[in-house]
């Protein structure tokens, strides 16, 4: 449904008296008034794909408001053309240039006018939801007496992950409407409601199909469309600041799990601000532009709105549509059998092949698992399972737009396939490796269309991982690179292209890291305070645990392949590590590694007391990460240095709140880094010695200054 909504034209919107045709030039707004009295506000702002909330949106509002003030029609409903939705959101660039928190709060001040003055006509309103209704959007859906929500409407405050929290009145408009814990926790989490949970709380008063929008608007003009907020619904307890307290207690040790304070005050503030002032709406809306203000400027909320734009980047490299349909998969072990079942959950038909029948039986098996975790609805679950097509003679080979070969790494085996695969593909299709570490220009060697070849490199888990390395090589054609790039955004992951060298991007840099823990366990430090130093970093899991998520085993390979083969040292693993590996304990997937994993797949860690932190732990495990970043963007395995930081945050979680390995770099200062290099080079050996390409860094550096 939610595609056939995509397909609809605006046309087939119901949008009362408004002749779409006839609409005035530089504006946001149409509008008309039906026979019954009802005026239909109609937003379309030009030159976007969807509706936002910026500053030339809200003065139009305002003027408009003024006019239906002195004339009032019978009802106003306010609904969006597009066909993407109601209101994504505030325009994220809306406060650009306002340096200080005073600066935002005026600008906040006039926007909260608008919308107040929104909630204070006299006669029915109502927002009229379809897609999209998110932050911004919500919060002026709340200033009106009804939401009517249409079809796959889906409704929620993204704010929390920019590092904010609602600006627009969302805090106390929800607070007030539904159960103040149910409001708080969308808020907290950043979650959507769909029309029927949304409905469900209360936070819109019918869910209706398109068909039946005439009606309701019909409804609404005579006074019969009720609330479905029940006034009983607010806790009495919550009404009160005791209960309140409680209440966010709760809410605090819950938010506390995921995101600490100091890397993440946005949730922290938005619980104080409920708890203190909860119930009463003014002090609320003061508190509420005073605390979104302050946020905005932390560097904080700057780096997550950097990272909002790093992954529409990363989105844009795989701009429009690659027209693949069928994907053909040879190899259904871990990565195969995942890579099928996502491209079938993104609606194309995945034929699964294998040597073995055994590994696509347990393919299609853990596909049933994780398609139940993402997709929920029944029927989507079953048609997605159903394109997922066990295909143990590769019938598929001939039919794919696309081959994702995800066999052992070994380079004859890996070429024996392709010679095979060449002589049966259909014209025009894509051959893909899923290698991690075979150079590119090794495979694509006598091939006869190596324009074709192309690297796809998926990271594990696929369902949960969202980037995808698209590794390029010297025979390989633009088209081929471009529909591959737009086929990674088909699937709903993040493309970025990367030049074929050792590692690619993301091991390369991630590798150094790893060993470094290892080497630090070697030496006796206890693995929860290496984890700790690198989680108080904000990394979101630390090396030790990592490492036993990636296995060791596989680690340790990477780690040999890498080495020597890259102009950045790879230090050696303690000779136990490798022991480890030949007893069988290679990490989570074997119950213990360098953790022991109990029956919740958790590790069990020992608690370390209070902060003993050892000198330079923290800088030991993050500035090789730093150093090969640099190298890796000298050499141009990379184009630029925000596609290096995207694809660091979206392919190992590196702390978002600090906007990537070079943003990072440039905040904390080239030259500061470059002497703690030195000073660790000096003290622990020559594998910290600062990469050549700091200097290039520095130059831009001083140019800018
Ligand atoms: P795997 O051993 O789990 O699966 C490989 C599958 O290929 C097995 O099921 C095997 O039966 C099958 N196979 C072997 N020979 C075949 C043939 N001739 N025809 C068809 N199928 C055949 O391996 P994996 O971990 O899924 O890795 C596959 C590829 O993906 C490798 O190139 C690896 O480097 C890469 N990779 C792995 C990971 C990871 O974390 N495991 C991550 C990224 C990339």
């Amino acid at each position: 449904m939610g595609h056939m909504l995509d397909a609809l034209s605006p046309r087939l919107l119901e949008t009362g008296p408004v002749d779409l045709a006839a609409a005035p030039s530089g504006t946001n707004f149409r509008r008309g008034r039906d026979a019954e009295g009802v005026e239909w506000l109609l937003l379309d702002m030009p030159g976007r794909s969807v509706n936002v909330v910026d500053q030339s949106m809200l003065e139009e509002l305002d003027g408009i408001l003024g006019e239906l003030e002195r004339n009032p029609p019978k009802a106003l409903v306010i609904r969006s053309v597009k066909p993407s939705g109601f209101i994504v959101g505030a325009d994220i660039k809306m406060f650009d240039g306002l340096k200080s928190a005073g600066e935002v709060e005026e600008a906040l001040g006039k926007a909260h006018a608008v919308v107040d003055r929104l909630e204070k006509l006299s006669f029915p309103t109502a927002a009229i939801i379809h897609g999209n209704c998110l932050g911004g959007g919500l919060e002026i859906a709340l200033a009106c007496k009804r939401r009517i929500a249409v079809g796959k409407a889906k409704l929620g405050f993204p704010e929390v992950m920019l590092g904010l929290h609602p600006g627009l009145g969302g805090t106390y408009r929800s607070t007030a409407l539904i159960d103040p814990t149910e409001a708080m926790t969308m808020m907290l989490t950043g979650k959507t409601k769909s029309a029927r949970a949304a409905k469900r709380l209360g936070l819109v008063d019918v869910a209706i199909e398109e068909r039946h929008v005439a009606a309701a608007v019909s409804a609404l003009a005579k006074g019969e469309l009720k609330s479905a907020a029940s006034d009983g619904l607010m806790d009495k307890a919550l009404a009160t600041g005791p209960g309140r307290r409680f209440a966010g207690e709760r809410m605090r040790s819950k938010v506390a799990e995921r995101a600490r304070r100091e890397h993440y005050p946005a949730p922290y503030a938005l619980i104080e601000l409920w708890q203190e002032h909860g119930g009463d709406r003014k002090a609320m809306q003061a508190g509420e532009i005073r605390s979104f203000a302050s946020l905005l400027v932390t560097d904080t909320a700057r780096n997550l709105i950097r990272v909002f734009f790093l992954r529409e980047k990363l989105k844009g490299e795989g701009a429009g549509k690659s027209g693949i349909r069928h994907v053909h998969v040879v190899g259904a072990g871990t990565m195969g059998g995942e890579i099928a079942a996502w491209c079938a959950k993104s609606g194309m038909t995945a034929t699964l092949q294998d040597v073995a029948t055994a590994p696509i039986g347990k393919a299609v098996k853990s596909a049933a698992r994780m398609l139940e975790k993402v997709l929920k609805d029944r029927i989507a679950i079953r048609n997605a399972l159903d394109r997922l097509i066990p295909d143990p003679n590769g019938y598929g080979a001939a039919k794919a737009d696309l081959i994702i070969e995800a066999v052992p790494e070994r380079l004859d085996l890996k070429k024996k396939i392709y010679a095979g695969l060449e002589e049966r593909m259909k014209p025009g299709a894509i051959l893909a490796t899923n290698t991690s570490s075979i150079p590119l220009e090794d495979l694509r060697d006598g091939l006869k269309d190596p324009a074709r070849f192309v690297g796809i490199h998926f990271f594990n888990p696929v369902s949960r991982m969202q980037l995808v390395e698209v590794v390029r090589h010297d025979g390989l054609s633009e088209e081929t690179l471009k529909t591959t790039l737009a086929f990674v955004t088909d699937i709903d992951r993040l493309p970025a292209p990367v030049k074929s060298s050792p590692g690619f991007l993301v091991n390369r840099v991630l590798t150094p890291y790893l060993l470094e823990a290892m080497l630090l366990l070697d030496e006796g430090v206890e693995p929860e305070m290496i984890d700790e130093a690198a989680e108080e970093f904000g990394m979101p899991m630390g090396p030790v645990e990592l490492m036993d998520n990636v296995g060791l085993d596989v680690g340790l390979a990477v780690a040999d392949e890498l080495r020597g083969r890259l102009s950045t040292p790879i230090p050696e693993a303690p000779a136990w590590l490798k022991e480890k590996v030949e007893k069988g304990e290679l990490g989570r997937k074997t119950g213990k590694g360098l953790y022991t994993y109990g029956k919740d797949g958790k590790p069990e860690k020992k608690r370390h007391e209070g902060t003993i932190q050892r000198a330079d732990l923290t800088d030991r495990l993050v500035l090789p990460l730093l150093n090969t970043s640099v190298a890796a963007l000298r050499e141009n395995v990379v184009r630029d240095e925000d596609i290096l930081d995207g694809a660091m945050i979206f392919g190992t979680g590196f702390a978002p709140f600090r906007g990537g390995p070079i943003h990072y770099a440039r905040g904390r200062g080239v030259a500061e880094i470059v002497k703690r290099l030195e000073e660790l080079a000096e003290k622990y050996g020559e594998r910290f010695a600062p990469d050549a390409g700091w200097a290039d860094l520095r130059q831009e550096e001083r140019a800018a200054a």
